[in-house]
């Protein structure tokens, strides 16, 4: 059957089911529901077919989206699940945490008035669904090529790099300190955004694609990163960033100041522990929480310290809401929540004597660009004043922090702590040792999860041509 030209505007844009606010803040699971099939297809057909699929260009691993799109308006599920598997490792995965609003969707030709294409929650739905019927990836036709890489942090850029290396005909094993695969995505991002069974759902989806994984095993002191470069015939670093980056005002180390994802993996490890709470757990119950920092992290925190009961959750950010880098459907579900947002406040400094007892922040406006093209906030004199706190969590992004090891194997970084990798050359994302591949936000910076997984593919296709597979 086909579609009816003006779809678009006779079904409008509709996501799956959200719980209200009142119900959601007393668990942890995922707030949003799935399509069915009808729902999946009559939102799918919404796409113009327009010809410029800025969507593509505007989602970091370019995906085929009008033509799985079409596909599932077909119902074609299990074929657009192969097609979704052809750009992406983890199409499940950023279907619930991309900030599409600012990727794929918001570069919908729809998006301007009519409501975009509801491209994550079908690419969920694809996933989903085809697993749940049986579907796996394809990989009759691959062919051993009896190469085997050694990957370094079962994160997205890990776990990508290794599907990749898989559908190459080479085989891996990848290495985590943790005792789950994900990185972030188990251990940082709460699970009312993604719950860890879908992210144990992957696994087993790997595992059955031959990638093996070595968990609690911390690379240069569970092993030797000598041993890796002896025993495999490349390594892929895909480590993250897990320092936090600190505010540099006074106050930082009060009892009651914590980083953010200290904070963020407590909570999830109070949920996921079979024994229950533990003992470092950091509890905000009944506590008037502020939060500093305007990105995604931040938006986790202050669900969180929701959902913990805390007895107010303020959120303090620099710049206006507009300059926000947190994805905006998680600063409207956190408004939805009960955060209160502060912007154009710039923390001066955490006070307190034993304890924390309040942040002093100053107003800031928008000044000329700074060196990243942003507008810089510069401080309104006289403008100081202090917001009460029991508890303050500090959610100003993370840093690489480069091991020991690094040095001693001829691995350069620059001089953030940012590994030195060649993006456009032969073999892209070799480092300065020619062996050794890296890429994620180990290479560029702290960034989103789609990002790491595109540098975890690019890297793996590097990998396969410096092994001539
Ligand atoms: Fe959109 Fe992210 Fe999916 Fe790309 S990976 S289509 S940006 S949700």
């Amino acid at each position: 059957m086909s579609k009816h030209p003006l779809q678009f505007l006779e079904i409008p844009r509709r996501g799956p089911e959200k719980e209200p606010p009142e119900v959601r803040i007393q668990h942890y699971s995922e707030i949003y529901g799935s399509y069915d099939g009808a729902d999946a297809a009559s939102q799918a057909g919404r796409c113009l077919s327009c010809g410029n699929p800025y969507c593509e260009w505007k989602c970091p691993v370019h995906n085929y989206i009008p033509d799985w799109l079409r596909l599932i308006e077909e119902g074609k599920l299990f074929q657009a699940a192969e097609l979704s598997h052809q750009t992406n490792s983890l199409p499940e995965i950023c279907g619930r945490v991309c900030p599409q609003d600012r990727l794929c969707e918001g570069a919908c030709t729809l998006n301007d008035g009519l409501g975009a294409v509801s491209i994550g929650n079908i690419e969920r739905y694809i996933t989903d669904e085809a697993f749940k019927l049986g579907w796996r990836p394809d990989m009759s036709n691959v062919i051993d090529s009896g190469r085997e890489v050694g990957i370094i942090g079962a994160g997205p850029a890990g776990l990508a790099a290794a599907d990749v290396l898989a559908r190459n005909g080479v085989r891996s094993v990848v290495f985590d300190s943790y005792p789950e695969i994900g990185g972030l995505l188990t251990f940082g991002i709460p699970p009312f955004k993604l719950d860890k069974e879908v992210v144990r759902r992957r696994r087993q989806i790997m595992e059955g694609m031959g990638i093996r994984f070595e968990l609690n095993t911390k690379i240069g002191e569970d092993k030797s990163f000598e041993s890796m470069l002896d025993e495999f015939d490349a390594v892929f670093l895909g480590m993250g960033t897990y320092s936090s980056v600190t505010g540099g005002f006074p106050g930082e180390d009060l009892a009651g100041v914590h980083e953010a994802l200290p904070y963020l993996v407590s909570s999830i490890n109070r949920e996921i522990r079979p024994n229950g709470p533990g003992e470092a757990d950091i509890d905000l119950r009944g506590k008037n929480v502020v939060v500093l920092g305007g990105g995604d992290t931040g938006m986790d925190c202050n669900r969180t310290a929701i959902r913990q009961g805390a007895a107010s959750v303020t959120c303090a950010y620099r710049r206006d809401e507009v300059n926000m880098p947190g994805s905006r459907r998680e600063v409207a579900n956190s408004k939805e929540e009960g955060v209160v947002f502060l912007f154009n406040q710039q923390p001066l400094e955490i006070l307190g004597g034993d304890h924390v007892t309040g942040v002093k922040l100053i107003e800031t406006e928008l000044g000329e660009p700074g060196s990243d093209g942003r507008r810089r906030p510069e401080p309104v004199e006289g403008s100081e004043h202090v917001v009460p706190a029991d508890a303050v969590i500090v959610a100003f992004g993370f840093r690489p922090n480069p091991p020991a090891w690094f040095a001693d194997s001829g691995i350069a970084t620059l001089q953030n702590g940012r590994v030195r990798v060649d993006s456009i050359g032969e073999f892209p994302y070799q480092t300065t040792n020619p062996k050794v591949f890296a890429g994620g936000d180990m290479v560029r910076g702290s960034d989103l999860v789609v990002t790491a997984v595109f540098e975890g593919r690019e890297a793996a296709e590097g990998i396969a041509r410096f092994l001539a597979v």
